[in-house]
């Protein structure tokens, strides 16, 4: 355990700093107590990046399976030696990939998207098929740095306004999608839990 603690801190100073974007604290600590309250098994992730998550989901329980995928092929690369290093090779299902490129037969009882922020409705509706009954999709960064709150004025880049804009309408999008009872919440940057129904 003392071994994991080190290793999960090497990989969290490396996307530091190599800048690639993992979740923050809060919102694994949410994501990870979700998992182990509502004995969750089998997990779809979009955007595994090194696998720091993946990881994590798979350490709350031995019972736990991640399937994810990642499109760009050095993060994939670290994230396969990374789940080496942690010998979860065969709990961890690592794709290399466009999400959008991939059709699963298998269900999963969640799926937590955390990849390119303005295709959120892109991969709920893509991968939704793939959700048991009962079983939740979670989103991260629906705060995206505080940016969502901000008035469209005061975010000066072009490129960030359409993002924010995009996220807007997933938020939208998940409270009028009466197949799913979706509850956000105020941890890490953002998170949702869709419950199909
Ligand atoms: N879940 C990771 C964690 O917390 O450790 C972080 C994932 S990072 C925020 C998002 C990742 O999604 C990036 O590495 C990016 O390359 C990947 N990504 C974005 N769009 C994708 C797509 N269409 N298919 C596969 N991967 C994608």
């Amino acid at each position: 355990m003392v071994g994991n603690y080190s290793m999960i801190r090497e990989i969290k100073e490396y996307a530091k700093k190599n800048n690639i974007p993992i979740m923050v604290d809060d919102g694994i600590d949410f994501l990870t107590a979700f998992i182990f309250k509502r004995h969750v098994t089998n997990i779809l992730e979009i955007g595994t990046a090194i696998g720091y998550s993946a990881i994590m989901m798979a350490l709350v329980h031995p019972n736990v399976k991640v399937t994810t995928i990642e499109r760009d092929e050095k993060r994939y690369l670290e994230a396969v030696k990374n789940v080496k290093a942690f010998e979860l090779e065969d709990r961890i299902t690592l794709i290399y990939n466009d999400a959008f490129n991939v059709k699963l037969d298998e269900e999963f009882d969640l799926i937590f998207i955390d990849a390119a922020k303005a295709q959120n409705i892109k991969f709920f509706e893509h991968f939704e098929r793939n959700l048991v009954p009962g079983g939740a999709i979670i989103t991260d960064n629906l705060k995206f740095h505080g940016l969502v709150e901000k008035e469209e004025y005061e975010i000066k880049s072009k490129n960030l306004r359409g993002l924010v804009r995009k996220i807007k309408e997933y938020i939208s999008y998940l409270k009028s999608n009466s197949r799913y009872d979706t509850e956000f919440f105020n941890i890490g940057d953002g998170i949702s839990v869709s419950t199909k129904k």
